[in-house]
């Protein structure tokens, strides 16, 4: 399908022609940047809108296309159509537009993209969707990784739903760093300098039809941002930039670089994020009705429109639950270093003014996200978008139990389950990272309505797939691979200055039959990319027995993260020390090119969390929609994928008593399984010289994973538990003049006015023993000034450490001024149980529990000698 790869002239890095990029003709203080596309030939004009959407990334044979116009330009601009577009020479496009064969392909390419953008239904809400960093395709650097290509997956999901989704986000001219590694794998980080007008980005105008322009309030000036739109199928996904000529040369670099280290830094962007981005959506008169938080990064969007809403009149405490009522946040790592907090110093020097734009104290703003951490208090981005949304959740369900015990401390009265963070486990985006060649292989064998419906498990009859076509198919991906990381390494190795005989070892290394094992990932220091390595002698004796194995490495450790930096230095010293310099590659610059290129040509995918660190991880699910088989600790997505038939578990669920001891018994068990189970079932093969055990695993892996771990099962998981009910419930809030909102906030005022003089007590505390009949409970509840219908009173009761009940007591009037509750619990078997009693209070018109009063929590004198 591609032409044959060869060694490319330049130096192509991302995509940018690094040889020359420096040279800069100019010494005019540009304003601003003109594109000008070639007017195409009429039978192939249709190809410049698709260049600007990002539909092509998901569409092969639209890249083909593109690719076909100019290959050379294809490879050395990472797959940008719009720079092959400004970059080919008009002879070519004029000749190619004669040629009968590549008009018919255009054709085909245009059909199918306007085919797609006219058969999307429509949706009633509009969903706004906050992100730091998105990943659509390698030739756009502002992703890190796994986050952004959530976030890039999730808005090409909801085009392919039909959602009516708005994306905002950040076009960081810089980008994330370029990673560049010695020969010792010290890495650097390079910096490019990348123009929105050479990526399929357009500038955003406003109504009148001038440059968009918003303003964001700083310390002693007001920055200016504009914005950039990216086109995802039906999404639009609008990204800010401050690199404007209005603004100081500080200013302007606000957002040159994803996650630039420094705290002020952070904030900077964040604030660019949040309230830039509702400004951004006002000044396009887009109204969403659910906003929703991909990390807490953007939490600050809030406070903007709840300003919005006391400009407009509304008093705070109203405009609060409306802006809550209408939000949802997701919180995606239990990694402390994951949640952004800021000293109060610089909340004090950024934020002051909001506390007067919200009529509220700057007591009553910084308890909206006040953290005590160990050294003070501080104010945490994920504590402000949890106090600012009505709904939250975590991407995998362990992740959800995780988060559910890092922020408990927010939701003091309640018990850790009930703490109102849910979970919607991940999914990738499966015309991202499918190889084209095996889902062209799935057409021929699933029903044909996997396409329309790729979520549903029953499409996908993997048991089907023939073996020897499968197997044919995973041979040429591997190959393939080793081909890419050959050309790769030759790349690195000639940067490095390396002696020529070392460049033509490249040409050797990797041997495309063999079992392949792919880690690539951030080296974040809880993903133990050197945990491989634990025990030396026993990696070897693998290495160097019967199977021959081999490894791909490959990730960016962050700028500031010397410790991850250190792993890939200590990786490439231990494969140099044992020898497998031929065996075991380290690839340098991981992107979303190379790991579709990984994720389809390996035949294992490993993964080495420290549990529960992983929240879900995404780059196993590629690789099983790919036929490659996981292999990983039971952490993330995985703990819930794995079925014992799809794969491998390395270790167990249980927790250790220290680091170093699960480091031992995980590496062990590493050990244990690669060599007794994967690779003989790998070199098993039957009469055709197909390893008929493994395809079997394959096809059970593909089937299980697929379709589950599947953006759209995803996407359209967030429509049904959270979009949908969010905008309606912001919609039953604000219907007739906001009669239920007023009720609510109202409710909620005099709740907080009295909640501190409500007592509760029950008769006969204390231990009981339950010799067959249940215990009866009679509780008395002093709530003056609370309506009797928004309080409930309830036995809690738990076995052991484990389950939890909860048993809602029956109003029995009154005596004196004291509301009566009473029931029975019968243990349901044996055991030693605890239990208590509460009260809690609830409006009809919201759904989480914010008002909690244990029983004897504060005595009752009255009812004390009871
Ligand atoms: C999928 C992907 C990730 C996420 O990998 P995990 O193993 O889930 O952390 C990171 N970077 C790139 C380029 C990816 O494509």
């Amino acid at each position: 399908m591609r032409p044959q790869q060869q060694y490319p002239r330049f130096s192509t890095f991302n995509g940018i022609d690094h040889e020359r990029r420096w040279y800069n003709p100019t010494v005019m203080n540009v304003l601003g940047r003109i594109t000008a596309m070639p007017t195409l030939p009429e039978p192939i004009k249709g190809l410049r809108e698709v260049a600007y959407n990002f539909w092509w990334s998901w569409n092969p044979s639209a890249q083909q296309v593109f690719e076909r116009l100019d290959p050379l330009l294809w490879k050395r601009f990472r797959g940008n159509p719009v720079k092959v577009l400004l970059e080919v020479q008009p002879e070519r496009l004029e000749s190619l537009a004669q040629d009968a064969s590549f008009r018919g392909e255009v054709e085909a390419v245009v059909s199918a993209f306007q085919k797609y953008l006219s058969s999307r239904p429509e949706n009633q809400h509009q969903v706004a969707y906050f992100s730091m960093e998105y990943g659509f395709h390698e030739s756009l650097s502002i992703y890190s990784g796994g986050l952004g290509i959530l976030a890039g997956d999730h808005i090409k999901s909801a085009s392919d739903l039909g959602l009516s989704l708005v994306g905002v986000g950040i076009f960081y001219h810089q980008g994330y760093f370029r990673q560049v590694l010695t020969a010792e794998g010290q890495q650097t980080e390079a910096y490019d300098e990348y123009s929105a007008t050479e990526l399929p980005l357009v500038p955003v105008h406003d109504g009148e039809g001038r440059p968009l322009r918003v303003g964001v309030e700083f310390p002693g000036r007001t920055v200016q941002v504009t914005a950039y739109k990216a086109q995802v199928g039906t999404v639009p996904v609008y990204l800010m930039s401050t690199n404007i000529p209005e603004n100081s040369p500080e200013d302007r670099r606000i957002t040159a670089r994803l996650y630039d280290p420094g705290q002020e830094a952070r904030i900077q962007q964040e604030l660019i994020l949040g309230i830039g981005g509702v400004r951004v959506l006002r000044a396009l008169g887009l109204a969403p009705t659910v906003f929703h938080m991909n990390e807490g990064h953007a939490a600050f969007q809030g406070l903007e429109r709840i300003r919005e809403r006391i400009a407009a009149g509304m008093p705070f405490r109203e405009a609060f639950e409306l802006v809550a009522a209408s939000s949802l946040f997701t919180t995606h790592t239990p990694v402390p270093a994951g949640h952004d907090t800021f000293p109060l110093e610089l909340i004090d020097r950024y934020l002051d003014g909001w506390w007067s734009r919200l009529s509220i104290s700057r007591e009553q703003f910084l308890a909206l996200g006040l953290e005590q951490k160990e050294y003070g208090p501080v104010f945490s981005m994920s504590h402000l978008a949890l106090a600012t949304s009505r709904a939250a959740g975590g991407v995998s369900k362990l992740h959800g139990a995780v988060s559910r015990e890092m922020f408990h401390d927010i939701w003091k009265g309640l018990e850790v389950e009930e703490v109102p963070i849910s979970h919607i486990t991940n999914g990738v985006h499966t015309w991202t990272f499918l190889h084209p060649e095996l889902a062209e292989l799935y057409d021929r064998v699933f029903p044909k309505e996997w396409r329309e419906r790729p979520w549903e498990a029953s499409l996908w009859k993997a048991e089907l797939l023939g073996e020897a076509e499968l197997w044919r198919i995973r041979n040429k991906l591997r190959a393939r691979l080793v081909s890419d990381v050959r050309q790769r390494l030759y790349e690195t190795r000639r940067r490095n200055g390396e002696i020529p005989a070392r460049l033509r070892a490249t040409e050797k290394v990797l041997d495309p039959n063999a079992l392949t094992i792919g880690f690539a990932r951030r080296f974040a220091t809880y993903k133990r990319a050197v945990l491989l390595f634990k025990d030396p002698e026993r990696l070897l004796k693998i290495m160097n027995g019967p199977y021959p194995l081999q490894f791909v490495f490959a990730g960016k450790a962050h700028p500031k993260d010397d410790p991850g930096k250190a792993f890939i230095k200590e990786l490439v010293a231990k494969i140099k020390e044992l020898g497998l310099e031929d065996r075991m590659i380290l690839l340098e610059n991981y992107d979303m090119g190379m790991a579709r290129t990984l994720v389809q040509g390996v035949d294992v995918w490993l993964n080495t969390p420290r549990r529960p660190m992983e929240a879900s991880g995404t780059s196993g699910m590629k690789a099983a929609l790919n036929g490659a088989l996981n292999f990983s600790i039971l952490d993330g997505w995985w703990a819930e994928g794995f079925n014992t038939r799809n794969g491998w578990a390395i270790g167990d669920d249980r927790a250790y008593a220290s680091d170093e001891a699960q480091d031992i018994a995980d590496a062990q068990s590493l050990y244990d399984t690669l060599e007794f189970e994967i690779l003989p079932l790998f070199y098993a093969r039957g009469a055709e010289g197909t390893p008929t055990g493994w395809l079997t695993m394959v096809r059970e892996s593909i089937k299980s994973c697929g379709p589950t771990y599947s953006a759209a099962r995803m996407v359209h998981e967030y429509d049904l538990k959270f979009y949908t009910p969010l905008a309606e419930r912001a919609r039953a809030l604000e219907a007739n003049g906001a009669q239920k909102l007023k009720e609510l906030a109202a409710w909620k005022s005099q709740v907080e006015r009295v909640w501190g003089n409500v007592r509760l007590w029950v008769d006969n505390p204390g231990d009981t023993m339950a010799n067959g009949e249940g215990m009866s409970i009679k509780a008395y509840l002093a709530a003056e000034g609370l309506p009797e219908d928004t309080l409930r009173v309830e036995l809690v009761v738990r076995r052991g450490t484990g389950e939890l009940e909860v048993v809602p007591l029956r109003p029995q009037g009154r005596e004196r001024e004291a509301l009566i509750y009473s029931g029975t619990y019968s243990p349901t078997r044996p055991g030693s149980y605890v239990y208590g009693v509460r009260a809690v209070a609830v409006h009809p018109n919201q759904s989480e529990i914010e008002f909690v009063r244990w029983a004897g929590e504060v005595p009752h004198p009255e009812y004390a000698h009871r």
